[in-house]
């Protein structure tokens, strides 16, 4: 019997487990994927938003801006990529200024620090590259990128090295009260536990309608993106531009990434299929379009990969945060800003836990600061790198010619906390197959890595659990003929 257990391993899930993980307390983790990180936590605009967006009062505000400001903390601790790159809104006309100034009052009564509002030359000095169209910009230094996958891959981890289950492949399809604890089922596994935290994104509707809360609904909004090559990239923006918004939308942003990568998007679209995953034709052309106008001169032949995230939004307009039954929480609806506000709901997942009855008393021995996570090898200087190739010389067998990934460090992500099991898994928690080739010359070695580390046939590693097969036989003789 668990003491707590948390549906959903994104952002939410790995976070609140981690600040679980801090007590006396048996935790588990499950989730209807192969890995951590694969819901809207993995296909994000990845920005820690200053806060001034949210309107004053509401759940958003509040998470975010606390977020906002844990986040960086959290980063260190974790040995997650962070950089606070600071944000531009970029306004084009007089409407756009008025617009700005009414972001400037919002963010300064949500409590956002050191915003500024500038004419042109107070944005081109900062950012030379906005087009002749820009006139006028409201500057937030507090805004920052982080790395998603690296936010849930180290939360997870870190409350793993401290105790807490993941169990993966284990969808949540009936929830039953049973004595004083909820056994939570997935066709015929089970599992028990006092306490529940519901952390399934676009699913969370139906995981708290499973204990009769029904107060609520979640629908998916498609948002689309283009990534671009950073051979190309170098300095088209340090910053994350995003332009006024209009009663039409927030519009979409280009921003540098914690990868050096620039990103173009997010397009905003309604659906009511929460798996549809398409890009589209016409989102592409609206990226094109409205990018155009943010910064001169993208490069749009060096875009590398496109892909879409589904926002996970909910019927308040707010974040849905309530105990749907007794010992049971939900997080509904936790759409933008809801990477930036994860550290914060985590820290207020547990007091709401405590004001269901459950006891938290702190372990003597846990430190917030990870030091289990995988080695971060493309930070050392040459010579440590030396040094640990001679120790280990896989670190020197290099896999991922585009980002550079080495033998070592997709062994060190199959092998710690979460364990990658799959193409994908190892792709977030090392960059191999984000680069230029997007995994041409890597995945098949990838796979033989996987293949020997997790001891199962080549034809059975996948790219993301479940169905996805890679290889379906042998065509040619080789070492994998025999
Ligand atoms: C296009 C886009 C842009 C965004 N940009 C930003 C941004 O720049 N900054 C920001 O702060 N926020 C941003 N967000 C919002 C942010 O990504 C989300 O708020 C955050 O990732 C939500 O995390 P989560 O853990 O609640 O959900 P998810 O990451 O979706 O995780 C939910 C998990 O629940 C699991 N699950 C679902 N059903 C079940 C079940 N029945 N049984 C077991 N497991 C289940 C899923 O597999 C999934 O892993 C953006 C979101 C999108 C889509």
């Amino acid at each position: 019997m668990f003491d707590v257990c948390i549906v959903g391993a994104g952002v939410v899930g790995a976070l609140c487990a981690r600040e679980l993980s801090a007590y006396k307390l048996n935790v588990c983790v499950v989730d209807r994927a192969n890995d951590v990180c694969t819901g809207a936590s993995r296909a994000n605009s990845a920005i820690v938003h200053a806060g001034f967006d949210a309107k004053p009062g509401t759940f958003k505000a509040r998470f975010n801006v606390r977020g906002s400001e844990m986040m960086e903390q959290v980063c260190r601790d974790l040995g997650v990529k962070y950089v606070r790159n600071g944000s531009l809104v970029l306004g084009y006309t007089d409407e756009d200024k008025a617009t700005l100034s009414d972001l400037y009052e919002r963010g300064v009564k949500n409590g956002v620090r050191d915003l500024a509002l500038l004419d042109r030359d107070g944005v081109v000095a900062l950012e030379p590259h906005v087009t002749e169209e820009v006139t006028c910009a409201l500057y937030a230094p507090t805004g920052a990128i982080v790395s998603p996958f690296g936010l849930c891959d180290a939360g997870l981890g870190h409350a793993m090295d401290n105790g807490a289950e993941f169990i993966r492949n284990f969808e949540v399809d009936r929830i039953e009260r049973e004595d004083d604890a909820y056994v939570l089922y997935a066709g015929e596994q089970s599992v028990r536990a006092k306490y529940v935290v519901n952390c399934a994104g676009l699913y969370s509707d139906k995981i708290a309608a499973m204990v009769g809360d029904d107060s609520f609904t979640v629908h998916p909004r498609r948002g689309e993106y283009m990534v671009l090559d950073k051979a190309f990239t170098p300095s088209l923006t340090n910053f994350t531009l995003f332009s006024t918004p209009t009663p039409k939308g927030k519009g979409i942003l280009v921003t540098a990434t914690t990868g050096g990568n620039v990103m173009l998007g997010p397009t905003a679209e309604e659906l009511t299929d929460k798996e549809d995953l398409d890009t589209t034709a016409a989102g592409t052309a609206s990226i094109r379009a409205q990018s155009a106008r943010y910064v001169q001169n993208i490069p749009f032949n060096a875009v590398i990969t496109s892909f879409t995230g589904l926002r996970a939004v909910g019927s308040t307009g707010d974040f849905i945060i309530h105990a749907s039954a007794p010992g049971f929480i939900t997080f509904g609806g936790i759409e933008s800003p809801g990477l930036t506000s994860a550290p914060a709901l985590a820290e207020y997942c547990a007091e709401l836990l405590a004001a269901e009855g459950l006891a938290l008393e702190k372990k003597e021995d846990w430190s917030p600061v990870r030091t289990k996570g995988a080695i971060k090898f493309n930070k050392l200087t040459d010579e440590q790198k030396n040094e640990i190739i001679k120790e280990n010389p896989a670190y020197g067998n290099m896999v991922c010619r585009c980002e550079g990934v080495s033998e070592g460090e997709i062994v060190a992500a199959i092998r710690t906390n979460p364990g990658a099991r799959d193409v994908d898994g190892v792709k977030r928690r090392t960059r191999s197959g984000m680069g230029r080739c997007q995994g041409g010359f890597c995945s098949s070695i990838i796979v033989e890595i996987l293949s020997r580390e997790m001891g199962i046939p080549y034809e059975q590693v996948t790219k993301s659990g479940g169905a996805s097969i890679i290889n379906y036989g042998r065509t040619k003789g080789g070492e994998h003929n025999d």
